[in-house]
């Protein structure tokens, strides 16, 4: 029933879900090519051998896209189109006797620690050299730097720490070798990740580290902008600002994920904070490095979430005016703190909150977006659509921020190179400029 010639040694890797995930599968796909597999991301070419799915189990949307995602390659082994495939990641660490059951067309289930044992069932080995090497599936001047693995906080509606783990922190001497290597590939922005960055050290040098660790990143030669996200509110490490504030090669730009703007629903979710300390903070965030971007996440129809302290979330992004924001709707995850409570607030207000933030917000950032027309920015160029040449500020992470627009016509640009840009235009999320 084979109706294509399937390529021998060829794997094809697919990604779903978050950095992390992407930088997973960078991992994976280094080690399989220095076992001698023809690898590649995502191939279109559906010529592979071996499929590989790294899934997300977030939340419910992730896991149905990631359900949906097995279920096309089970379908296409049936068809011949697959001889072998494989799914990896948070879905299959969290599900993986009910998949099992549930999709049996797929050869092995394997965790999120499992890179090792995927390997041999491939019968490659793990190599221990490679520890930190990746095939970037990001463009070659950006890549996601993973800085530690797993979560040992509490936050009631987070299924992560049961499908990563406990925080376990990267020594500061691998991840610098690590930017050496990249930075010596022509990476020139890294855009640091872990489920809690701010944890950084605490397993492993028993105190706060992140900031001596972005001091000896900032050391390396060749990288010209530090990112950070996935920043925590509770006990926010405040000596990482004044590395934001010094360093000129760290971008004045900080995702901290809050959540919810209303202290009760923030002691509900266990965020170890109140709104009143959550604002207290960001003054002093702001204080300490004027200019500083801020991107946050909020969830909205959390268990018992009344309108009343929707209200309060919304005032509260009101007064914050922040530069970037994105909101999920409440999903109720098994096995989690909050899965006890009644999952009370219908999907369809859900919803209507989150889009009402959403709204607000695209007001703000049009509004913030008009005061940069006039003025000049660094921006690092990551692609070319249309009439444009398309890039980022240092406020601005790939994927979930603003774009920079600059016609081609106005001149060129080297996709990966940074170049001066006076903005001329400004809407909601993009800004339009011509090069200096
Ligand atoms: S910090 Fe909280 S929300 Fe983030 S991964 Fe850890 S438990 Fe989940």
């Amino acid at each position: 029933m084979k109706t294509k010639t399937l390529k021998k040694n060829k794997v094809n890797v697919i990604t779903l879900g978050c950095s992390k995930n992407i930088y997973d599968s960078e991992v994976m796909m280094a080690q399989l090519k220095a076992n001698h597999f023809d690898v590649e991301h995502e191939s279109m070419q559906d010529d592979a051998e071996i499929v590989i799915i790294n899934t997300c189990g977030f939340i419910d949307n992730a896991k149905q896209e990631s359900i949906d995602t097995i279920l096309r390659y089970a379908e296409a082994k049936n068809e011949g189109m697959v001889d072998k495939l494989y799914v990896t990641g948070c879905l299959s660490e969290r599900y993986k006797d009910d998949l099992e059951k549930e999709i049996p067309e797929v050869d092995s289930y394997f965790g999120t620690r499992d890179l090792p044992r995927l390997l041999k069932t491939l019968k490659a080995d793990y190599k221990h050299e490679l520890v930190g090497e990746r095939l970037l599936t990001t463009p070659n001047h950006y890549a996601y730097f993973k800085i530690a693995e797993g979560c040992d906080r509490p936050c009631s509606f987070c299924a992560i720490p049961i499908m990563r783990g406990k925080n376990v922190s990267t020594p500061i001497e691998d991840l610098v070798l690590q930017a050496k290597g990249l930075a010596a590939k022509g990476v020139k922005e890294l855009m640091l990740i872990a489920q809690d960055l701010t944890y950084y050290g605490l397993d492993l040098y028993k105190k706060r580290a992140l900031a001596e660790l972005i001091n000896r990143l900032a050391d390396v030669e060749g990288i010209e902008w530090i990112r950070l996200h996935y920043a925590f509110p509770a006990g926010f490490p405040m000596e990482v600002l004044d590395v934001i504030r010094e360093r000129n090669n760290v971008c004045n730009y900080l995702d901290i994920p809050l959540q919810h703007g209303s202290t009760k629903i923030l002691q509900s979710m266990r965020r170890g904070i109140t709104r009143e300390k959550t604002e207290e903070l960001i003054t002093q965030i702001r204080e300490k490095v004027p200019g500083i971007a801020l991107r946050t996440t909020l969830i909205a129809g959390y268990p018992g979430e009344t309108e009343e302290d929707f209200q309060e979330m919304y005032d509260f992004v009101e007064r914050s005016r922040f530069d970037r924001l994105g909101i999920f709707t409440y999903s109720h995850e098994d096995d989690t703190h909050a899965f006890t409570l009644e999952d009370d607030v219908p999907a369809k207000v859900k919803k209507e909150r989150a889009d009402k933030i959403m709204e607000l917000q695209s007001g703000i950032s049009y509004e913030l977006n008009q005061l940069k027309v006039g003025k000049t920015y660094k921006v690092l160029f990551d692609r070319v659509e249309g009439d444009y040449f398309i890039g980022r500020t240092e406020f601005d992470s790939p994927e979930v921020d603003n774009e920079v627009l600059v016609l081609k016509s106005d001149g060129f640009v080297r996709l990966g190179d940074f170049a001066e840009v006076t903005i001329t235009k400004a809407d909601h999320y993009d800004l339009y400029g011509k090069l200096v």
